[in-house]
Order: C-alpha cells, then sequence, then structure tokens
C-alpha cells in the first residue's frame, strides 16, 4: 500500500512541475543580448528547442578574487589539500604547511610566489597540457607558486534544451562528451560551471590554483568559471535555482527550500520532488555540482554563435577521446624544446582529472 502511495505522489509530483521560465532568472547584466529561442540538435542527435544565452563569462553580483595572499600576514582564496583533502584558507598557516613538504611558496620576507603577469600564467598552461616534467617547469615554467590572474571578458554562447529531455539512461561525468567551452553548465550570473579542477596536474608542479571566496578562478582561456557554486560557500539554505546544467535541467543550492539535505539524490546529484521536477543539487563534496546528466545535453561555443550542435565539439571534450586518461598518455615524455615554444597540442581547459 505504501508502495502504491509513493508511485501516486511520485506521478503527481512529476505532472504538477511547473515549467521553469529560465530566462526570467538570468541576471541580465550578464548577457550580452536577451536569450532567444532557436532549434538546435542535442548530444544525442535530436533536434531540439534551445535556449540561446550568450555571455560575458563574469559576474556583476560579485566581486573576483582573492586568489593568492601578497604575503603570509594576507588571506587568499581556497584551496582543497590533495593530501588531507581538507578545504584550506590560502594563508600563511597553510603555505608553512606546503613548505613543511618541501615547496617553497614564499620569500624570507612573507612575500607570496604567485604569478604576476599573463606571461606566467601562460606557462603554467604551456607546462600542464604539454605534459612537461617538474624539472622542466623547474627550468623554464612556474613552480611553487601560487596561480592567478584576474579573468578578462569571454563572450560565449550557451544552447541549453529549453525542455529537458531524460534519456533512458544517466550519462556519467567521464561518459559525457561536452565542449571544451561549455563545462558542465552555467550559473544564472553568466559565469560557466567546470568540471572539477585537475588538482593532481597542478600540484605536480608544486602550485596552487586556489578558488576565490565565490567558487570561481581564471582558466587557461583567461575565462572566470566556476568549480564551486557560490551558494555553497555562502552556506545558501534557500534551495533556489542557482544555474543550469547542460541538459537544461535546474541546479539548486545545497539544500531544499526548507533547510534541509537533499533526500533520495540519483547517481547524478538529482532527483524529483514536490512538485518542483526534475532538478540536480549542488554540493560542497566532489565534485560540487553534478556527477553526471539525466538528459540530453545542449552545446557552447566561443563568440557569438548561431548554430547549436552538440553532437560536433570541436576541441573535443572530455571522453571523447578517451577521456583524461588519453590526455595524459598522450603527453607521456614531450617536454619544452629547447629555446623554443612546446609542441602544439590541441587546447582544452577543461580535461578534468578523475580520481
Ligand atoms: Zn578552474
Ligand atoms: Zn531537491
Amino acid at each position: 500500500m505504501k508502495h502504491i502511495a509513493f508511485a501516486l505522489l511520485q506521478c503527481t509530483s512529476a505532472l504538477s512541475a511547473q515549467p521553469i521560465d529560465l530566462p526570467s532568472l538570468f541576471d541580465p547584466r550578464a548577457l550580452v543580448k536577451p536569450i532567444t529561442e532557436m532549434e538546435g540538435t542535442l548530444s544525442d542527435g535530436l533536434k531540439a528547442t534551445v535556449y540561446k544565452i550568450v555571455v560575458r563569462s563574469l559576474p556583476y553580483d560579485h566581486e573576483t578574487g582573492p586568489w593568492a595572499p601578497q604575503t603570509i600576514q594576507d588571506q587568499g582564496g581556497y584551496w582543497e589539500d590533495t593530501m588531507d583533502k581538507k578545504l584550506y584558507r590560502v594563508d600563511g598557516d597553510y603555505l608553512k604547511l606546503l613548505n613543511s613538504r618541501g615547496w617553497s611558496m614564499f620569500d624570507a620576507d612573507g612575500t607570496v610566489h604567485r604569478t604576476k603577469d599573463r606571461l606566467e600564467f601562460d606557462k603554467v598552461a604551456r607546462a600542464e597540457l604539454g605534459g612537461w616534467t617538474f624539472e622542466q617547469a623547474k627550468q623554464d615554467g612556474v613552480t611553487n607558486s601560487v596561480i592567478e590572474l584576474p579573468p578578462q571578458e569571454q563572450i560565449v554562447t550557451i544552447f541549453l534544451p529549453k525542455n529537458p529531455k531524460p534519456l533512458p539512461q544517466l550519462t556519467m561525468l567521464r561518459h559525457a562528451t561536452f565542449s571544451p567551452r561549455s563545462g558542465v553548465g552555467i550559473s544564472t550570473n553568466g559565469v560557466r560551471f567546470f568540471p572539477p579542477e585537475p588538482v593532481h596536474r597542478i600540484t605536480a608542479f608544486q602550485n596552487i590554483a586556489p578558488l576565490d571566496p565565490h567558487g570561481g578562478h581564471t582558466g587557461f582561456g583567461h575565462e572566470y568559471h566556476y568549480h564551486r557554486a557560490p551558494s555553497v560557500l555562502a552556506d545558501d539554505k534557500s534551495g533556489k535555482i542557482v544555474g543550469f546544467a547542460l541538459d537544461g535541467f535546474p541546479v539548486r543550492g545545497p539544500t531544499e527550500a526548507n533547510g534541509k539535505a537533499p533526500k533520495n539524490l540519483d547517481a547524478v546529484n538529482g532527483h524529483d520532488h514536490d512538485g518542483l521536477g526534475y532538478h540536480y543539487h549542488a554540493s560542497n563534496s566532489w565534485p560540487y555540482f553534478v556527477s553526471g546528466f539525466k538528459g540530453a545535453l545542449g552545446t557552447a561555443t566561443l563568440g557569438d554563435a548561431d548554430v547549436c550542435d552538440a553532437t560536433q565539439q570541436g576541441g573535443g571534450g572530455p571522453g571523447r577521446r578517451g577521456g583524461p586518461g588519453a590526455a595524459k598518455g598522450g603527453a607521456k615524455g614531450k617536454g619544452p624544446p629547447k629555446g623554443g615554444p612546446p609542441p602544439p597540442r590541441p587546447f582544452n581547459p577543461l580535461l578534468p582529472d578523475f580520481p
């Protein structure tokens, strides 16, 4: 009997779900132009109505930074330690902890080592994406530094299904194919949600790349993006929609509207209850937004684009060519040639690092 009541409830909840008016939820300051609808091709190869959302990739509802402290007296952003998995405020105490492991994160006068300009920042990208060894990076790159760069405006068009379509099976993140530009979704303030940071590739050079107090930082494409939802770091308990996953389903804050922890989440951190329709919840544990997707995916393209075809991912999304393992394997043995730039590699700032 209980079982039947539950089934009926599920049914009612699905039927009574109010359609979500996505355009009304976006911060207009983040938009280059009003959100429109058009026809696009989703990741399953089928045509569907998609929203065309052209954003600047910069938040207008909060400041960005800080990431690196200037000196060991100052406070920087947040970094999840790869050894003990705790989230630390990047300050003198934390940098001393790193130094106790043989790193060198500040000078004798307390000045913190950090990427001072775009040139240095780009060197880190080259070393990481080019699969350099620590010794190579020490000679010609950047090691023992807090990685940071003020973000630049990046106009990106993200296409999200208007009527999200559940697929017969969930797609786990490591099997999902998405554009290097799309990330896994977008916040209603126009900043994209990226997959988890490749922290082990960063710390391989004795560097860290902290997030600011809103969960964002600058990526190798010089754009601002989130690895954590601001609502998570701010301990928001409103349960409101904070953004949309790439399949068009909404992402809510870390709690339900009553402030309680979400229950009965599926393998991709989603569920359907109380007439809300299917939705994900952001969380403060790995992988922070969604662990995968319920529906067919939209896509994103650099610039103001007019074609949505999620089956064509130019840069090769994670998973397309065998995922991060393939990328790492392909990079083996390659380093910076003496006196010249490293060999060209497909540019993908988004290759996630799955443990
Ligand atoms: Zn990042
Ligand atoms: Zn919920």
